[in-house]
């Protein structure tokens, strides 16, 4: 007949392989909000980007439009002037007229280099802020791929969580209330790791030197025995 002690210790030494388990996937969901916060980080940092690369962009378009609408003034003056050269009746005004013509010429040639220039500025900010766009929409994509996977992993671990919490308790039933009690609170306290096999004369949890009169106890499992390091619950397999 097994002793109600050894029986005990040999029920918690199958809840404790389950409690293991349970905290190792508790562990793991309370890991997952971070998890999404680091890809929605990322996906916000593309968006910046994006943000920022349609700014230029649009800067520079507006740029382009001004510069095109003070060529388009300058010529309107041109030709009001060229229309005037025909009407003066003075050779000083004709000169005068002659020079305006050419100064405004000299300053729409310096603008239309300018526009040319803007042109390949706007296009090439045009492709960057398109590229920067794809870039963003897979950050996206990734960020919904990787939510529905945590939250499918998640779902399957609350199951197996709740499977494993259920056989546990059915299982501590044939525990001593006091000693099945004293488990859960360790196990709480040093999350999931209330008892350990003392195999050599060390605890394995905390490595302290066991005092020789400690490893008989536990030998003889007639009691409950706690480290008195770590006060986890010692016990011995064999
Ligand atoms: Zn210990």
């Amino acid at each position: 007949m097994i002793a109600p002690m050894d029986h005990d210790l040999q029920i918690l030494q199958a809840v404790q392989e389950w409690d293991k388990e349970i905290y190792a996937m508790q562990e793991t969901l309370e890991e997952i909000p971070s998890e999404l916060t680091e890809i929605n980080q990322e996906v916000e940092r593309e968006r910046s980007k994006f943000n920022q690369f349609q700014d230029q962009f649009k800067a520079l378009q507006l740029k382009q439009k001004a510069k095109e609408g003070e060529l388009a003034t300058k010529e309107e003056n041109i030709k009001k002037y060229e229309t005037q050269l025909t009407q003066v009746k003075t050779n000083k005004e004709y000169t005068s007229l002659k020079s305006e013509i050419t100064s405004l010429k000299a300053d729409n040639s310096i603008l239309e280099e300018g526009i040319i220039d803007l042109i390949d500025q706007v296009e090439s900010s045009q492709k960057e802020a398109a590229n920067q766009k794809k870039k963003l929409e897979a950050a996206e994509a990734l960020l919904i791929q990787k939510k529905k996977e945590l939250e499918e992993k998640a779902k399957t671990m609350r199951e197996k969580i709740d499977g494993l919490l259920k056989e546990k308790k059915e299982k501590i039933k044939t525990v001593n209330p006091e000693i099945a009690s004293l488990y859960e609170q360790i196990v709480t306290k040093k999350r999931g790791l209330a008892m350990v096999n003392v195999e050599g004369e060390v605890c394995p949890a905390c490595q302290i030197q066991l005092r020789p009169q400690v490893v008989n106890e536990i030998k003889m499992k007639e009691k409950i025995i706690i480290c008195d390091n770590c006060s986890r619950i010692l016990y011995c397999a064999s």
